[in-house]
C-alpha cells in the first residue's frame, strides 16, 4: 500500500476523537508530501537537526511533534515552530521549554512522558515524581508552557496482555494528576500512547493520540 493508501485507511478505520501522528523520522520530505497531499498535517520526528531541516522545507501548516528525548540543549531550536513536545521527562527540562517559549512569545504544550515500560532503557517521570513537580511553586511560575496529558511507551513484546496492563496504567496516571492537579482543566486531555505495533491495544485502552511510524511510511 502506498502512504497515501495508508492514510487513508486510518482516517477511515481511527475513532474521531484519536488524533494520529504519522511519525516521519529517517523518511525524506517527498515521502512527508505523499501523506500531507492525502491530507495528513501532524507529523513527529524524535531528532532535533531532522525536525528543524522537514520544518524549514516543508509546508507551514503542518504541526510538527517533537516526539523523542529532548535535550534541554536543543529546545532553542524547535521553540519557535514546535505544536507539541511529548517526551518530557525532567523539571529541568520543562524550565528550558518555559524560557525559550517566553523568548519566542509562544506558550508551548507539552506531554509529560511516564515510564510505564519494564525496560530499563526508556525516559520518563513516575506517579510520584509527576505529582511532586506539579505541586511546587517552582512548577507554578512556569508560564509559557501548558501541560496538555501525558504520553508513554509500551514494552516492545508480543504479550498483549503485558502491554494492555502497561497502557492502563498511564490511563490511571493521567486519571491521578487530572484529579489531583488539573481539576476544571480541559486543556489536560491527551494520552498519547501507541505505536504501529500496539496502536489498537493502546486505543482499547483509552489512547486519543498514536504515534505511527513503519505502518505508514514502511521500514526505516
Ligand atoms: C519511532 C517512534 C514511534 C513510531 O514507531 P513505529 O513503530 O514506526 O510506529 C513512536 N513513538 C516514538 C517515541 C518513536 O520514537
Amino acid at each position: 500500500m502506498s502512504v497515501a493508501e495508508q492514510i487513508e485507511k486510518f482516517k477511515i478505520s481511527l475513532p474521531e476523537d484519536v488524533c494520529l501522528v504519522a511519525v516521519s523520522k529517517t523518511h525524506p520530505p517527498e515521502l512527508i508530501m505523499q501523506a500531507y497531499a492525502a491530507g495528513q498535517r501532524v507529523f513527529g520526528e524524535n531528532k532535533v537537526q531532522e525536525l528543524c531541516d522537514k520544518y524549514e522545507a516543508l509546508p507551514k501548516d503542518i504541526e510538527w511533534h517533537m516526539i523523542g528525548h529532548l535535550q534541554s540543549n536543543k529546545v532553542k531550536y524547535i521553540a519557535p515552530f514546535v505544536q507539541l513536545i511529548h517526551g518530557v521527562d525532567s523539571f529541568k527540562l520543562l524550565q528550558e521549554i518555559n524560557k525559550r517559549a517566553a523568548q519566542n512569545d509562544r506558550i508551548i504544550d507539552c506531554l509529560l512522558q511516564f515510564h510505564i515500560a519494564t525496560e530499563e532503557s526508556k525516559f520518563g517521570f513516575d506517579l510520584a515524581e509527576a505529582q511532586a513537580m506539579l505541586s511546587g511553586e517552582a512548577f507554578e511560575a512556569l508560564k509559557h508552557i501548558r501541560i496538555r496529558g501525558v504520553m508513554g511507551m509500551a514494552t516492545f513484546t508480543d504479550n498483549s496482555e503485558q502491554v494492555k496492563e502497561e497502557f492502563r496504567s498511564l490511563k490511571k496516571i493521567q486519571k491521578a494528576l487530572s484529579n489531583g492537579f488539573f481539576e476544571g482543566n480541559n486543556h489536560f486531555d491527551i494520552c498519547s500512547m501507541g505505536m504501529s505495533g500496539d496502536y489498537l491495544l493502546a486505543i482499547e485502552e483509552g489512547s486519543n493520540m498514536i504515534r505511527v511510524g513503519s505502518a505508514i511510511f514502511g521500514h526505516r
